[in-house]
């Protein structure tokens, strides 16, 4: 037992402990939760933030992942609409009229359901980002 074994004890540990806040601020992000303590309610109505957690104080104002979510549901929601439009004319040639009926809340619902999911996964990485750099690099300020 010397100098030698506390060094290797300490960074898996740390990468542990950091492996840990990651997954945890992912998933509590995801399930709209607060990524700190994972009981606060990240929204407010749909898709609005709340401006703090009201369970342990987190201030979300950190929080502005902006138009990424947005983005990224459109791509993947545009896509699996129109594969999905592409397969229902291929295989059933329905009328035209039957095709906007079926695919403008079917673009709705697939957008909008995982942009909240992403943005609720984005703010988790962004506080887990944030975390981790404040640890990486203490007492770095001016
Ligand atoms: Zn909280």
């Amino acid at each position: 037992m010397g100098g030698f074994a506390a060094l290797e004890s300490d960074s898996p540990e740390m990468v542990a402990s950091f492996e840990r806040s990651l997954s945890f601020a992912v998933l509590k992000g995801i399930a709209g939760r607060c990524p700190r303590c994972g009981n606060g309610k990240l929204f407010r109505g749909f898709l609005q933030l709340r401006s703090r957690c009201d369970a342990c104080g987190l201030d979300f104002g950190f929080a502005d992942p902006g138009d990424g979510p947005a983005v990224f549901a459109i791509f993947i929601g545009g896509f699996i609409v129109v594969a999905a439009a592409l397969i229902v004319e291929f295989v059933y040639q329905p009328p035209f009229w039957l095709h906007a009926v079926l695919w403008a809340p079917l673009i709705l619902i697939a957008t909008l359901g995982p942009l909240r999911l992403l943005k609720g996964l984005l703010i988790g990485l962004q506080y887990h980002h944030k975390a981790a750099e404040g640890r990486f690099y203490p007492g770095e300020g001016t």
